[in-house]
């Protein structure tokens, strides 16, 4: 059995869920999910960033306790992952105190390897991005070119992370690894960064209380990006999940409560377990957006390599959703909100919208009246109306038995190679290609029924035989279809599924003819018209 291990960025609480947030976590879930049918053994990763100087500063300015306000935050994303389908394995804080013990274990051991050394920070530093931001990264008027805030000259004395010493190390790595970053345009991007020359990067705060103590210091906590970085590595070494490791989703979800929020945390400091670090360390694919590359792609394999870890086999970078041209984000304030769209269209359909819409890895505008159109012309259309009307017809000429032998073999060709294609195309994260692919099937069955016309061939008792092959044909069609989308449309896909009573999602089963479907049942409506 193979193992697939996929993470999403942590995401920072001191902002509410938005789209951005949702649209990263179902891609990972299609992922996990298709590895899921292929038989592998997977284990899916989110969770929230929670200390630095933002949160401390919200907390402030709200008179509570940073903890308070990280407890109450990250419950909001923790509820985004089930109302998005997302079927994650674990949820991960860095405030919980096994990550905690994780983060000054490997950060001692870059220091005990020597790449940490005391000195004088001084820059322009964004509270917001809790970053400091080289010369050229500087908008006019000493503003942070994400958040248009005015930057701060600072000047901290703090342990340093020798990055510089891992420049080549790095060129080495990309030069090897051509796929360690994705899509090419970001490993470019990644590579000339580290080109141009790396500088020394603070590795700890000295003024800031809210994060991980340093061990060797305790005057100092951890910067931020360190310590969430490392939830990756952390979150295997005390996540619960375990035992139910190879059980299907579908039990698992039963087993720990829809996305594992209810299985009870690990406790009890540092006795961890290495089973499921031996298991999926290193991680197969961390799917972050392009804001969050450099940390990824250079500063995360450099502190790896200083601490003697594997390294990730790859970041996979995808671009942003815009708005009226800008990247959605809260602090920007053109915040388009996952829950209204769920609550009107269903989370399957938004899945399958941000994924279809934009290709996967590009930046691309959404928009509510795409989404519509979408909706209606391909989910309600495309594949909601081929699904009911098939079923109809079966139901209507035949009582709902299928009997047609062999499908047709004008499809067949159509079909061929079908199933490695989309794992070939998922297996380079190319989430939207692979999606089109399996649609351009949708559409081909759509006008297999307009070519063959069974409701012609129903009235002549002649052809009762061809009516059967193309009955056969369709919910053959179907099936392969179905298996093909459900990471994308977990729900709708299962409901069809079960109207065929062809329940298995088995990747191996996924070729045309394959199947053997025997009847079919009435089926609800999959994409009803919106309230
Ligand atoms: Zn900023």
């Amino acid at each position: 059995m193979s193992s697939f291990y996929v993470t999403t960025p942590i995401y920072y609480v001191n902002a509410a869920p938005h789209l951005g947030h949702a649209y990263t976590t179902i891609a990972a879930d299609v992922l996990a999910r298709h590895h899921r049918q292929r038989g592998d053994d997977v284990f899916f990763l989110t969770g929230t960033d929670e200390h630095g100087e933002p949160v401390a500063d919200a907390a402030h300015a709200l008179g509570v306790e940073p903890q308070e306000l990280a407890d109450r935050n990250s419950e909001r994303f923790r509820a985004l992952a089930p109302k998005i389908a997302a079927s994650n394995d674990f949820f991960i804080r860095t405030t919980d105190p096994e990550h905690m013990l994780v983060v000054q274990d490997v950060l001692s051991r870059v220091h005990e390897n020597g790449h940490v050394y005391m000195g004088t920070y001084e820059g322009w530093y964004c509270p917001k991005c809790a970053d400091f931001k080289a010369e050229n990264e500087v908008d006019e008027g000493e503003l942070c070119p994400i958040h248009h805030v005015k930057l701060t000259r600072e000047q901290e004395d703090n342990y340093f992370f020798a990055l510089s010493r891992f420049q080549e190390p790095l060129e080495r790595l990309y030069a090897e690894h051509e796929d360690f970053v994705a899509p090419r345009s970001r490993y470019n991007e990644a590579l000339s960064f580290i080109k141009s020359g790396l500088r020394d990067v603070p590795l700890t705060r000295h003024k800031l209380t809210w994060g991980v103590p340093v061990p060797w210091d305790p005057e100092h906590v951890f910067y931020v990006w360190f310590d969430a970085l490392l939830n990756y590595y952390s979150a295997l070494s005390y996540a619960p999940a375990r035992a139910l490791q190879g059980v299907p989703a579908q039990e698992k979800a039963a087993v720990v409560g829809v996305e594992n929020r209810d299985a009870p945390r690990a406790r009890g400091g540092h006795a961890v377990s290495q089973t499921l670090t031996d298991t999926f360390w290193p991680a197969d694919v961390h799917l972050i957006a392009k804001d969050i590359l450099r940390f990824h792609t250079v500063y995360w394999p450099a502190l790896l390599m200083g601490a003697e870890i594997e390294l990730p086999k790859r970041v996979f970078v995808h671009g942003y959703l815009l708005m009226d041209g800008e990247k959605m984000s809260k602090s920007l304030g053109n915040v388009l909100d996952p829950f209204e769209v769920i609550e009107r269209f269903g989370s399957h359909a938004l899945r399958f919208y941000l994924l279809r819409d934009v290709p996967f890895g590009q930046d691309g505008s959404v928009s509510t009246a795409s989404f519509e159109q979408r909706y209606e012309s391909e989910l309600a259309n495309d594949y909601g109306n081929l699904a009911s009307r098939s079923i109809a017809m079966i139901l209507r000429y035949r009582d709902g038995v299928v009997t047609g032998g062999e499908p047709d073999e004008l499809l067949r060709e159509d079909f061929a190679g079908l199933p490695e294609l989309v794992a070939s195309l998922l297996d380079r994260v190319e989430l939207t290609n692979a999606l089109d692919q399996v649609w351009q099937r949708v559409r081909r069955l759509n006008r297999y029924v307009e070519e063959q016309a069974p409701w012609q061939l129903a009235k002549d008792p002649e052809r009762a035989a061809d009516l059967d092959r193309v009955l056969c044909t369709l919910a053959e069609g179907l099936r392969v279809v179905s298996v093909l989308l459900h990471p994308y449309l977990p729900d709708a896909t299962e409901k069809l599924l079960d109207a065929l009573d062809a329940p298995d999602l088995a990747f191996d089963g996924a070729a045309f003819g394959e199947g053997e479907i025997r009847f079919a049942q009435k089926l609800e409506p999959l994409f009803p018209k919106s309230q």
